[in-house]
Formats: structure tokens, sequence, C-alpha cells
């Protein structure tokens, strides 16, 4: 098991671009921006949309971002119109020019939302509602951590769902490809075919990022301290990532 911090920095933006086609995943939360105490509370710096937009346009709109959230939610505080983007952990897919690819994932029964809406009300938790998903935070309630993974487990398995784990966060959602699906379905298609993926994300659900990105040749870097077993490279914070990506704002 490889560590992030003793994972080297990726060789710069520029020198990778200059040996091969780049084509760029990036995660948002913990990775472009920090997360926040509730998710409808996180500050997008004024700029990084039109800065993202230039980064797009530098790769001949090669840049995604794949995100946990809703491509609704996500729209909210960024917008992504022209740019290829994925939603809800990867399973919802649009490319740039908004045509959506493949199938949406499906919303959850109201039976799943009945039992998750009584265990967050039970053990005082925030259970966020997403259009593909629900997911129970504990960032107040960390006593709860065990408690949370194994009932969100046992639903999963009863329903036939998926969970995603994340940072003091446990989400329930249908089973797809997530985030290695996203990437193959891209690179899959113009303008990202044949292009060396990096994929930029901070946790858990970004290792199968790290993965997909290896497969078609290129490499993970892992943000922040969580240990990561499939990126090549680490940066140590979001404002290392904005660096690296050559953000202007
Ligand atoms: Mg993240």
């Amino acid at each position: 098991m490889s560590h992030p911090t003793i994972l080297a920095p990726p060789p710069s933006l520029a020198s990778l671009c200059e040996e091969k086609e780049v084509a760029l995943f990036l995660d948002f939360d913990g990775t472009l921006v920090d997360i926040a105490p509730r998710p409808d509370a996180i500050k997008v710096p004024a700029g990084m949309c039109g800065s993202l937009r230039s980064l797009s346009a530098r790769l001949d709109g090669r840049l995604a971002i794949v995100s946990g959230r809703s491509l609704d939610d996500l729209g909210q505080h960024l917008d992504l119109s022209g740019m290829a983007r994925a939603g809800s952990h990867g399973d919802m897919r649009v490319s740039a020019d908004g045509s959506v690819i493949g199938d949406e994932p499906e919303p959850l029964t109201q039976f799943v939302m009945r039992d998750l809406t009584e265990f967050a009300q039970r053990h005082g938790l925030l259970l966020e509602r997403k259009p593909h998903g629900a997911a129970l935070h504990y960032r107040d309630n960390l006593q709860f951590e065990r408690a949370v993974s194994r009932f969100a487990g046992l639903l999963a398995e009863q329903y036939g769902l998926a969970t995603k784990a994340g940072k003091c966060v446990v989400e329930l959602v249908p089973r797809g490809d997530g985030k290695a699906g996203a990437v193959a379905t891209f690179m899959a298609a113009e303008p990202f075919i044949g292009a060396r993926p990096i994929f930029i994300g901070d946790d858990v659900t970004d290792e199968d990022g790290f993965r997909a990105a290896s497969e078609f040749g290129g490499f993970g870097i892992a943000v922040g301290e969580r240990v990561s077993d499939n990126a090549q490279f680490h940066l140590a914070d979001i404002s290392a990532v904005h660096s690296w990506l050559e953000l202007d704002f």
C-alpha cells in the first residue's frame, strides 16, 4: 500500500501536454473546492468557472468534471454548460454539447427513503436527498460512524443498491459503474479518444477514477492526506490543485 504523502507531485501540466494530448477528469468537492460542514455551504471562488472554461478550451474540450453531486446540484455552484461533466458519482454523463450519454440512473424508491428518513431522525443525522441517491452525513455525530455504515450496508443488500463512502458521509445509490465508467465512456468518444487521462480526486470514490485512468494509459493524482492505493502522484490540497491546473483566479 502506498501513502499519498510519499507520492511525488506530478510533472507540470505544460510538460505533460507537450508529450501527448492530455484529458483531465476532475472531482469537485475536496479537489477544486473546500468541503463545507453542509454540502450546500461550499464556496466556489469567483473566476473558477471561467478559468476551468479556459483550461477546457486549451485542451480542446478534453476536460470533464466528475462529481458525487447530481448535475443539477453541481450546476447551482458552477456553470458547466459547454463542458463535459458527470454527476451522481459518475453515473450521469453529459457531453459538452449537453447531450446525455447512456441511461440516466434511477432514483431511490419510497421504501428506501422511508427507512433512511427514519434512521436519520432517530440519530439526528442530516439526510441529503439527491435525484439518484441519498446521503447520510455524520460530520456532527461521529459516534454514529459505524452504525451509519452498518445500516447503509444492510439497506444496500436488502434493496440491491450500492454504498459510496466519503468523508463523514455514506450514500446509497443505484448500482452503476461510477467514476470508472464515466472515464471509460468519455475516453471512448471525441474529443477524449486517444488522449492520456489524468484523474484528480481526494476521496474513496475517486479510486475507481484513478484505476480507469491507468487502464487508459494515464494516471491518478490523489489530493490531501487520505491513503490512496491507485494514484501515481499526489498534491497536498486544493490550492496545490489550482496551481497545478494553472487556474488563474
Ligand atoms: Mg471529493
